[in-house]
């Protein structure tokens, strides 16, 4: 089975050629951050043209990377939501086309189950299963019972992780996606400001991080105003042992109630190592039934290859869009269409 995936809901168009759903031909990733960096974040706008430019040389690229045609092709997956509504279209558009054109069925497919099922290139998936999914809108954890059944067990209430890392990457003058620099930064600091670990004792799987958020930028604010110099590597340290503190007891707190077979760690920040330095030094001790799956670093931002394995679950079991599909910009993170509750 070939399953050509399309992936453009926010600043990265991609496409990507996969195999029996676990095996990467192609991963072609063109990233639009340069462009947007300036701004400071992600301008819609800018995002749809650059897609639009770039769609076309990254499905040719896709399929001669993968040495494969058309004809070749079982079906074409493409990321329908949640994401920027202009941005999702070109991907949508331009797979209906592929689709119309050589009689390839169109599997419609969920952003955020394509970020789990990144980690399904490192090994089969045993159920029931728990994904920490962390990424630049999401801070969830989701469990699921079989393939395609999604259940949001805890989330954030505010901001997301990677929403955090880049809102005081600002303060901090790091530019935009800020959470590879941050992590970097982290590593060469020590934890000395202590800052607050929202909601970490409260009996709940949720989270908060506009706290942290808060208590960082005024920490830097006030050393400003009294011409205080602060350590910027142990801000970056201090603040990245505090997320990952409240990611880490957050998970060990579901999975004492939920014991699951796997635990998967996905989306941007799954990327980040404290995070998955501190899941390999702890869950094997805590839970040593509960194997660890981190996705692949290549495959934790946004890119085709995830599409392409999450679509490749749908099209076994047959959930095809057709030629009305269309964007859906706060897709929510749903069960796949037509698994049975
Ligand atoms: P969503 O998937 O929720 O729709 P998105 O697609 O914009 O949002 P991703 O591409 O999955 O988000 O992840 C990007 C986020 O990951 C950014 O916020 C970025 O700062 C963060 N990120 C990337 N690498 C790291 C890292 N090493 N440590 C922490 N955060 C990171
Ligand atoms: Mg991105
Ligand atoms: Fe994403």
């Amino acid at each position: 089975n070939l399953i050509l995936a399309f992936e453009s809901s926010c600043d990265e168009t991609s496409v990507a050629v996969v195999a029996d759903g676990h095996q990467i031909l192609s991963n072609v990733i063109a990233t639009q951050i340069n462009s947007h960096k300036r701004f400071g974040g992600v301008v819609p706008e800018v995002a749809s043209r650059h897609h639009i430019e770039q769609i076309t040389i990254c499905i040719e690229s896709a399929l001669e990377e993968a040495n494969v045609t058309y004809d070749d092709l079982d079906a074409v997956a493409v990321t329908y939501g949640p994401g920027l509504v202009g941005a999702l279209l070109v991907g949508v558009n331009a797979a209906k086309v592929v689709a119309y054109a050589h009689h390839l069925p169109l599997i419609p497919v969920n952003h955020m189950a394509g970020h789990i099922y990144a980690a399904r290139f490192v090994k089969p998936f045993e159920f029931p299963l728990m994904a920490l999914l962390v990424s630049g809108g999401h801070t969830e954890l989701v469990y699921m019972q079989a393939d395609g059944q999604f259940e949001i067990i805890g989330e954030t209430r505010d901001d997301a992780a990677g929403e955090a890392y880049d809102k005081i990457g600002r303060v901090l003058g790091v530019s935009y996606p800020a959470g590879k620099e941050i992590d970097q930064m982290a590593h060469a600091g020590i934890d000395t400001f202590n800052f607050p670990r929202a909601m970490i004792d409260e009996d709940n799987f949720d989270f908060s991080f506009s706290g942290l958020k808060s208590a960082f930028i005024n920490t830097v604010h006030h050393a400003d105003q009294i011409g205080a110099t602060l350590d910027k590597n142990d801000l970056a340290a201090s603040f990245q042992a505090s997320v990952v503190d409240v990611l880490v007891s957050k998970t060990h707190r579901v999975l004492e109630q939920y014991p699951v077979k796997q635990l998967v760690l996905a989306g941007g920040v799954a990327a980040n190592q404290g995070l998955r330095e501190r899941l390999q030094k702890d869950l094997p001790t805590a839970f040593p039934n509960t194997e660890l799956l981190l996705a692949p670093l290549k495959l934790c931002g946004d890119n085709g290859a995830m599409i392409g394995a999450a679509g490749y679950v749908q099209y076994q079991h047959h959930q095809f869009g057709d030629a009305s599909l269309n964007a859906d910009p706060s897709l929510e993170f749903d069960w796949m269409p037509g698994m049975v509750k």
